[in-house]
């Protein structure tokens, strides 16, 4: 009986590296295989998420699905027709905008087949609290999530996990463009370009690479895209001048601080994307290949040279 058993997991798990429409979670005994820990897979290890793994629990909880659009699902606990609406709209509009910006609209990055974003959706905090981390195997102290999962495996699926805070998903929009940046703009996993954050779900290996880092892009970008030219608690601090530009590409998970990380990154890539194009077009050709040892060069290179021409262009942003 075991015997068999263990024949079936094993001819599951060949599935699943074959042909996603094919694998059934339910006939997989977990318990049998030596599951890799976050995106970090060690040879003889199977890679299968939590998400799919807890797929019965998180369909218990999340039990109603609406599809926005081919590529955009929103499973739910409990959303109004409103909400549904309103949250499908603000979804396309910041993919039309997102591909006007970058026109990848039909290319996205080599070996990735995050074709599909999937937002799961608890009813409140209350309920992200107690589910999330036992459906998703991530902390749960946060204001919502975006998980790439391994892009270039066909098992994978792009997963937000967030709640409702005020009627509203909390955060959607924010997540949704690190979806569209992970599938058009940064190649590879999370842990592909580098950074200096390694806790679940991903567990990226330790030691570091040297900074600079991604997450000035990152993070900036969620919020520039998100928000465009309304960002008044942004544009409120711009006139405090508290940081270079070059010190702003220097973002980590060791000097992390909401205001810097998220205002000032959204500055810096606004700045960036409106006045120096030609140098973000230049490190995102390298960037969507992957080539992470010349986005850093690159980075460097730029130095301070466009410091002072930042804190000029912050004056006429501000909101005295
Ligand atoms: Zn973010």
């Amino acid at each position: 009986m075991m015997k068999t058993k263990l024949v079936i997991a094993l001819l599951s798990v060949g599935l699943i590296a074959g042909c996603q429409t094919t694998y059934s979670p339910k006939i997989v005994d977990y318990s049998k295989l030596k599951l890799a820990k976050g995106n970090i897979v060690n040879d003889g290890e199977v890679y299968v998420p939590a998400w799919v793994r807890n797929e019965k629990q998180i369909n218990q909880v999340l039990v109603n699905e609406h599809h926005c659009a081919d590529n955009l699902v929103l499973r739910y606990q409990n959303m109004s027709e409103q909400n549904i609406t309103d949250s499908c709209q603000l979804l396309k509009d910041t993919e039309t905008r997102f591909h006007q910006l970058f026109k990848r609209q039909g290319k996205p990055l080599l070996h990735d087949n995050n074709q599909v974003l999937r937002a799961n959706i608890y009813a409140g905090r209350d309920d992200y609290v107690k589910y999330v981390t036992d459906h998703f195997d991530v902390p749960s102290n946060n204001g919502g999530m975006y998980l790439e999962g391994l892009p270039h495996m066909e098992n994978n699926s792009a997963e937000y996990v967030a709640y409702l805070r005020n009627g509203q998903v909390w955060n959607l929009n924010h997540e949704f463009v690190h979806y569209l940046d992970g599938r058009f703009n940064t190649y590879g996993d999370y842990c592909s370009p580098p950074h200096d954050n390694h806790y679940g779900p991903e567990y990226c290996p330790e030691p570091a690479p040297e900074p600079p880092y991604l997450i000035w892009w990152g993070e900036g970008l969620g919020e520039y895209v998100a928000h465009m030219n309304n960002n008044p608690s942004a544009l409120k601090l711009a006139g405090n001048k508290t940081y270079q530009l070059s010190e702003l590409f220097y973002n980590s998970s060791a000097n992390w601080d909401t205001d810097r990380v998220y205002r000032w990154g959204y500055l810096a890539v606004r700045y960036m994307m409106e006045f120096q194009r030609d140098k973000v077009d230049h490190m995102l050709t390298h960037v969507r290949r992957g080539d992470y040892a010349r986005y850093q060069k690159i980075v460097k290179t730029w130095g301070t040279s466009m410091d002072a021409d930042f804190h000029v262009w912050l004056d006429t942003v501000a909101i005295k």
